[in-house]
């Protein structure tokens, strides 16, 4: 099968031809139909420092995905060839304490699909049956493919109670959009979000958040001033992985605020700890999805109305790959995906 591979310890990814999968007696096997670009599939393409002590070479990367099923294992009792799916690239083990007590996305022993193990970014991808999430006729395949940063999302904005709230989204890349667009749907009253990026600023306006503010000119305490916000924010979804913009978050949260963390900021920064202490703030850290009420509700969202096709800003063929990393790595766009079939 065709698939993009890390096949050398250097900057890239190639279209190599590869063996399929093969498919264990709990394992289905899943024809890709489309598939998105993810930052770390970024932060492989690049060579980085993470990638580098993480990837074993080869491997196949990728792991934003949507398809149908095209072979199920001996065992397998939930699913049926034919199925249109995606699925949850994050393999919990099933023995340690929080997985066996249900709660799959604390697993201490996770596996990564494109970064532990064979990935999405290929013409077939095997997952354990227990990942695999059948996807109703009304999901778009485009949607579909882009579920598991949607999860990211969903599962961040959902980790507080968002009625009536005050909420502050820093970093307005496609997963800081999602988590806007949730949070204003879940009842959110004012959403605010931030980035110095235009073009991701750009992005948000026109998906219609109510206040998308540039953090390289204006200043937040001016804004909150500007639409009558007098105390502080109640929730905080950090969605940009930037040192300063946490800090500005915790500066600018009220008394007893909920602080929800998905960016990935770098290691060893400083924040004022005595403002979480004074201020009694509540910290979350967040990973992946919630297996599987995030994806329970990522359905319910679509088939609600949500309408996440803005976020998608490319979609090409896959054999232009590099255009769609280009894209990517450029930082102006939103989500990229790519066509298998
Ligand atoms: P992204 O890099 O596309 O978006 C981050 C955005 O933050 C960018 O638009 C950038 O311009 C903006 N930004 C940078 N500095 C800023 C500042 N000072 N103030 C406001 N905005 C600023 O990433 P993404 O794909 O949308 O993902 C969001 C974050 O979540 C990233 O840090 C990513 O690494 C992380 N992530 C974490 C998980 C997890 O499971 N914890 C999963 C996926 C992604
Ligand atoms: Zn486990």
């Amino acid at each position: 099968m065709k698939a993009l591979v890390k096949t050398r310890p250097e900057v890239g990814l190639w279209m190599e031809r590869v063996p399929v999968p093969e498919v264990g007696p709990n394992d289905v096997l899943i024809r890709v139909k489309k598939s998105a670009i993810c930052g770390t599939d970024v932060h492989i393409w690049n060579w980085d420092q993470w990638a580098q002590k993480t990837i074993p070479v080869p491997m196949v990367v990728g792991h934003e995905f949507m398809g149908e099923i095209a072979e199920v294992g001996s065992a397998v009792t939930k699913h049926h060839v034919g199925e249109r799916v995606s699925g949850e690239g994050h393999i919990v083990c099933g023995k340690c304490r929080n997985c066996r007590a249900g709660r799959g996305h604390l697993c201490r022993n996770t596996l990564g699909v494109g970064v532990n193990r064979p990935g999405a970014f290929a013409e077939f991808v095997c997952l354990p049956e227990y990942n695999v999430v059948s996807m109703p006729d009304d999901v778009p395949d485009e949607i579909a493919a882009i579920f598991d940063p949607f999860g990211n999302a969903v599962h961040t904005a959902l980790s507080f109670d968002l009625v009536g709230e005050d909420v502050l989204v820093t970093g307005a890349g496609p997963i800081g959009i999602m988590g806007a667009m949730v949070a204003k749907r879940s009842g959110a009253r004012k959403v605010v979000i931030t980035d110095i990026n235009p073009v991701r600023l750009d992005l948000a306006r026109k998906v219609g958040i109510d206040y998308v503010v540039d953090a390289s000119k204006e200043n937040l305490a001016d804004v909150m001033r500007s639409i009558g916000m007098t105390e502080g924010f109640d929730v905080g979804l950090e969605m940009s992985g930037a040192a300063s913009a946490f800090r500005d978050m915790i500066d600018k949260m009220n008394n007893g605020g909920k602080i929800a963390i998905l960016g990935i900021a770098p290691a060893g920064f400083e924040i004022d700890w005595n403002k979480v202490i004074f201020k009694m703030l509540n910290l979350k850290g967040i990973y992946g999805r919630e297996m599987f009420e995030t994806w329970y509700k990522m359905i319910a969202f679509v088939q609600g109305g949500l309408d996440l096709s803005p976020v998608i800003t490319h979609r090409i063929g896959i054999d232009d790959f590099r255009e769609g990393f280009e894209a990517m790595r450029s930082g102006n766009s939103g989500k990229v995906v790519m066509d298998w079939m």
